[in-house]
């Protein structure tokens, strides 16, 4: 009975094997295997390149690194492939591409999509690589009319366009949820000792005037600075886009920049938001992602400024 069953277990393991190889091997496999579900669908290519680097576990680097951030694949492809030397990490299912940039420390963090993971990659990226300073930047939806895509929105600061408190209405009386007070995120504030409420992040001066820079010197991209708004919602009502954009003044919106930039104030690590349209309800402008690769080419002159006028000086 039992040499039966031992011999039902090896021809069931071999056929197994043979059709689930990547299980059987897992433990060799290597430890960055995290697959990005967009890019699982539209561009798995980047996801064998990947594959392709050296993995480390732990971060060396005399010099504190910059660090980009993007939630997908799409988002960081071109920055990752403009690396020198580029090793990758993973930590706690986040992955990070850490190399060179002009002969300077350069992390690239793939956040993944959202405010927690954007909050959680930040913290985790603080902690592994000490980055000297943070640059969001990926897609959003324009919420102004005269933003079209592949226009650039420089965050001059950003905001948590859903921590706020609704005003009451008793049952029946519908919803209007323009009747709010904006309460904010909590941050550490390094004077106080204590977490206080943030209604707006604003962009590191030193940040804000190179990508301002790169904007001036780079008239190939339409450039806006203000903005932007962060939440897990993505707006598609107009009514209350135009809303957000008359209240906050907010260019634009997405889901990870006003979380990554509590935790650099929190960090006291200099931050700034930049971002690409890729969609556009208040101009008709369907989703393209092909948008994120003009915000990454937009961003290495950002990150090139940064680099030759205030990391290497
Ligand atoms: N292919 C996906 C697109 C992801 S959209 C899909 O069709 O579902 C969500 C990501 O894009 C987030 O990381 C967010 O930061 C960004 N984003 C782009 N446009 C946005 C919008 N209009 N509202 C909210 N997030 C947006």
């Amino acid at each position: 009975m039992i040499k039966n069953f031992k011999i039902f277990a090896a021809i069931f393991f071999l056929i197994f094997s043979v059709a689930f190889p990547n299980f059987v091997n897992a433990k060799e496999q290597i430890n960055v295997d995290v697959a990005d579900e967009q890019t699982e669908i539209s561009v798995a290519e980047i996801e064998k390149y990947f594959k392709t680097l050296p993995q480390k576990n732990k971060y060396k680097s005399s010099q504190r690194p910059l660090m980009i951030q993007g939630a997908m694949n799409v988002e960081i492809e071109n920055l990752v492939k403009s690396l020198k030397n580029p090793v990758a990490y993973r930590f706690s299912n986040y992955f990070y591409v850490a190399g060179t940039y002009k002969n300077y420390p350069v992390v690239i963090a793939r956040t993944e999509q959202g405010m927690a993971n954007a909050a959680a990659s930040t913290v985790i990226g603080i902690e592994k690589f000490n980055p000297v300073a943070v640059i969001n930047q990926g897609t959003a939806g324009g919420h102004v009319a005269d933003l079209y895509l592949n226009d650039i929105v420089i965050g001059s600061k950003s905001i948590d366009s859903a921590a706020y408190k609704t005003e009451f209405s008793p049952a029946g009386a519908g919803v209007d949820f323009t009747a709010q007070e904006m309460r904010g995120v909590y941050a550490y504030d390094v004077t106080t000792n204590f977490f206080q409420p943030h209604k707006e992040f604003f962009a590191d001066s030193k940040l804000l005037k190179v990508a301002k820079k790169a904007a001036d010197s780079h008239s190939e991209f339409a450039v806006a600075v203000g903005t932007i708004s962060s939440s897990n919602i993505w707006n598609s009502n107009v009514d209350y886009i135009n809303f957000l954009n008359k209240k906050y003044g907010s260019l634009c919106e997405e889901m990870e920049n006003n979380a990554a930039a509590s935790i650099c104030q929190s960090a006291s690590i200099p931050f700034i938001g930049i971002r690409v349209i890729s969609n556009n309800v208040t101009n008709g402008s369907p989703w393209d992602e092909s948008t994120a690769a003009t915000c990454q080419n937009f961003v290495l002159l950002v990150a090139e400024n940064y680099i030759a006028d205030v990391l290497k000086k």
